[in-house]
């Protein structure tokens, strides 16, 4: 039923103990309508995480606010038990103004903050559940030009609060120079706006394999991104995940065609236990001592 997703094979001698209890991991989706948020999740953990329900609204009856939804499963591996949520914020971007469209996301995730800090001041700290956002997906559409004002408005409001990590969404229609250029371009425009996305850590300790992953998976950021639900065949004969056109097959899980297995490789395996850490050390902590402060605490 559910797809093999490798979390369980992480490497770190910490994140076994945390795992022998079980643990949760929540990832949140933001971009526009249609850029495939809710595909890649689909791709991401191979599985229908989002049921075919999704009949299309007219479009008089769509919602005037971007509307926050949140999709857990439960996932078990080699005796290991992972919560997973998906955190999807459909509408982003979508209105004629979109000026406060950041906000409900904001919002959001500092409520999870606020629930969380709700817990550690009970007597009965046993069983916190750790609802916070670990990880955000920023989609970028494929334009080839550079960040949009939304979208560097969004991450300026947001990087702060969550690790962000921006993706190229649908990069099967850009040629590889294009996506080049493109990355090149949202990374200076990253720097030029001091927004700080997610930085994979590098410890000095590592061995050279652990230390050439981590300089493999940085280089690709932003990731380049294919998701698709369907299995297709290849020319030579392969049932593989991709997408057909009349001139090849887009393969999702080639490293040669996207950075799709890279993006997976960050989130459910090298850098998880990371994401987890450092949104509750730095990323919280920061919020935490903010609130006290403006408290008078
Ligand atoms: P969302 O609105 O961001 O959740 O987008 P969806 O996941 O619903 O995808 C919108 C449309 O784009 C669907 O027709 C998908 O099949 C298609 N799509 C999703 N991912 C990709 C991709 O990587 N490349 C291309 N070309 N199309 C995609
Ligand atoms: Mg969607």
């Amino acid at each position: 039923l559910m797809g093999y997703v490798g979390f369980a094979n992480l490497p770190n001698q910490v994140h076994r103990k945390s795992v022998r209890k079980g643990f949760q991991f929540t990832a949140m989706v933001v971009g526009e309508s249609g850029l495939g948020k809710s595909t890649l999740i689909n791709t991401l953990f191979n599985t229908k995480l989002y049921p075919g329900k999704e009949v299309p609204a007219p479009s008089a009856e769509r919602p005037k606010t971007v509307a926050i939804e949140s999709i857990s499963a439960d996932i078990e591996e080699n005796g290991v038990r992972l919560r997973l949520t998906v955190v999807d914020t459909p509408g982003f971007g979508d209105f004629v103004n979109n000026d406060d469209s950041w906000k409900p996301i904001v919002e959001n995730i500092e409520a999870r903050f606020d629930a969380y800090l709700e817990q550690e001041n009970r007597v009965n700290r046993l069983k916190i559940v750790d609802n916070r956002v670990h990880a955000c997906l920023y989609f970028i559409q494929p334009t080839g030009h550079s960040l949009k004002p939304i979208d560097i408005e969004f991450m300026r409001r947001l990087h702060t609060k969550v690790n962000l990590i921006p993706v190229i969404a649908k990069a099967d229609t850009m040629t590889e120079e294009e996506i080049r250029d493109f990355k090149a371009r949202i990374l200076s425009d990253i720097a030029y706006h001091n927004i700080h996305i997610y930085e994979a850590p590098t410890y000095e300790n590592e061995d050279e394999e652990a230390l050439a992953e981590a300089e493999e998976i940085a280089s690709k950021i932003p990731f380049a991104i294919v998701g698709s639900d369907n299995v297709v065949d290849t020319p030579d004969g392969r049932q593989v995940r991709g997408r057909a056109y009349p001139w090849g097959v887009i393969e999702v899980d080639n490293e040669d065609h996207c950075d799709f297995v890279k993006l997976r490789q960050m989130l459910i395996r090298t850098y998880m236990e990371e994401l987890r850490e450092h949104t509750n050390s730095v990323l919280y902590e920061n919020w935490r001592s903010g609130k006290l402060l403006g408290m008078g605490i």
